[in-house]
């Protein structure tokens, strides 16, 4: 099965894609992942990525296409892939369908995850990670149950992002409204598309969207 989780960022897309990938075995695609460690690698991607991101805009469709594409003919996502990042505008997801198209796959189901504008800041200006295996936590809302130590993998040390702040949220969610929200009727007009309660707990976010791929 093939999946692709849109909302805007702090919605918890990440979140719930990391679970799906431990539960169920589909692969994670998260292009802001990608991109992170293209831009620690200092690869040309990288290069070219960095300035963009930090400024919270999007980077080329060019560029993205050609990432995600090479990443979805990787054998492992014959599995299933969860894509979380990606399309984010209508060029992309038109090229997403080519690529799909021409490899015989399909895509599932689009799902939506709502969440009110007021709480995406909170969301995104307390969220760290794992510095080792990315586990994904929140100040208030996910720390790790033994402080300071990585529920996943024991690691003692975390990051946050550069563009995690309440400034650069403004550019992103800017960005997200007018060009990534513009896909809804995209994929409503083909059928797939389902929503998700993403103001909900954790938990029963996951229970949604585990009841949606239940009903494909
Ligand atoms: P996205 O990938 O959509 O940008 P994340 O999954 O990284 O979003 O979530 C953003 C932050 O909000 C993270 O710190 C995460 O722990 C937290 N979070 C995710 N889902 C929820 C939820 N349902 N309720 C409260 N906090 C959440
Ligand atoms: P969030 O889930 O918080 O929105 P991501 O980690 O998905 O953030 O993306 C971080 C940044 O990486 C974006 O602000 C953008 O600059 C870049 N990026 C990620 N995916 C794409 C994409 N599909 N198209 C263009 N830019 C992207
Ligand atoms: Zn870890």
């Amino acid at each position: 099965m093939n999946i692709i989780l849109l909302g805007p960022p702090g919605a918890g897309k990440g979140t719930q894609a990391q679970r799906l990938q431990q539960e169920r075995g589909m692969v994670q695609l998260s292009t802001g992942d990608m991109l992170r460690a293209a831009v620690a690698s200092g690869s040309d991607l990288g290069k070219k990525a960095k300035g963009i991101m930090e400024r919270g805009e999007l980077v080329s469709d060019e560029l993205m296409v050609g990432l995600i594409e090479d990443r979805i003919a990787q054998p492992d996502c014959a599995k299933g892939f969860i894509l979380d990042g990606f399309p984010r505008t209508q060029a992309q997801a038109e090229a997403l369908d080519r690529m799909l198209t021409a490899s015989g796959a399909k895509l599932d189901r689009v799902v939506e995850m709502e969440v009110d504008e007021a709480a995406l800041t909170e969301r995104i200006v307390g969220r760290f990670s794992c510095a080792k295996c990315g586990a994904g936590y929140h100040d208030k809302f996910k720390q790790p149950k033994v402080e300071g130590v990585c529920d996943v993998c024991g690691n003692k040390e975390f990051t946050r992002r550069k563009d995690d702040n309440a400034e650069t949220v403004k550019t992103r969610m800017a960005a997200y409204r007018a060009q990534t929200e513009p896909l809804l009727p995209y994929y409503g007009t083909r059928g797939v598309l389902r929503k998700v309660d993403g103001m909900a707990p954790m938990d029963t976010v996951y229970r949604q969207i585990s009841a949606i791929l239940a009903g494909t």
